[in-house]
């Protein structure tokens, strides 16, 4: 077992703060234990990716914010996406609320891009195997979990982009994500200021030899990693 905190992961998910608007993309089952870690006191809105269960377990402890900001949650995602949360949280969803269930607003998402606040949300389309799944543009910032091809039209949405967040698991082939050269040619392509690979299993091996692989500007991401752009 490393000791290395770098190789210390856990599910991934972002939170994403310009000006005083806070989001988080993802709420994985360490949902709680990533807003405590990372100071986070305040929550605007969550945005899905897709409705795996890495990516939508922590959904229930939004409700510490309903309770600090005395007000439901703006929650984004696709269709698809809302009827799997209704069935995976049927309670936060019923008619008859308990008290002190998570309180959520549904926003309806597509392809195109919308507005939290002033922050613009560019919904870039991606195939997890044979699931449609989103990443987001924000700015100059993008952030792609979780899939395993991208139409050239969809790529078209991420020209300029300087910040390029990608995932791949491990190096051999896997059926619904990138590998590491296929995250790493996707990246040389769209050519960012820095590329971050990110959603890596254990199979990949250990950070401090993946770096010594990858092209100066391509860096495994870590738990914690803070981006100013
Ligand atoms: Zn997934
Ligand atoms: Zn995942």
């Amino acid at each position: 077992m490393s000791t290395d905190e770098n190789d210390k992961r856990l599910r991934s998910s972002i939170l994403v703060e310009e000006g005083d608007q806070v989001i988080v993309i993802d709420t994985g089952p360490d949902f709680r234990q990533q807003m405590l870690r990372a100071g986070a006191a305040k929550l605007d809105a969550v945005l899905f990716t897709h409705e795996h269960r890495d990516h939508i377990a922590g959904l229930d402890d939004i409700r510490a914010f309903n309770f600090i900001q005395r007000k439901p949650m703006d929650i984004y995602a696709e269709e698809r996406v809302m009827r799997a949360l209704n069935n995976g949280f049927p309670y936060v969803f019923a008619e008859k609320k308990y008290p002190g269930i998570p309180q959520v607003i549904m926003h309806r998402i597509s392809t195109e891009p919308f507005n939290i606040g002033s922050m613009e949300i560019i919904p870039i389309r991606m195939m997890h195997y044979r699931l449609p799944v989103l990443g987001f543009r924000i700015g100059e910032f993008a952030y792609l979990t979780d899939g395993n091809y991208i139409s050239e039209r969809e790529k078209e949405k991420l020209i300029g982009v300087k910040y390029l967040v990608v995932n791949a698991l491990r190096r051999e082939s896997h059926i619904s994500h990138f590998t590491l050269s296929e995250a790493t040619s996707l990246m040389e392509e769209l050519s960012p200021r820095m590329g971050f690979i990110t959603h890596i299993s254990h199979q990949m091996g250990l950070s401090k030899d993946l770096i010594k692989e990858l092209p100066p500007y391509i860096r495994p991401a870590f738990d914690g990693l803070v981006l100013e752009v």
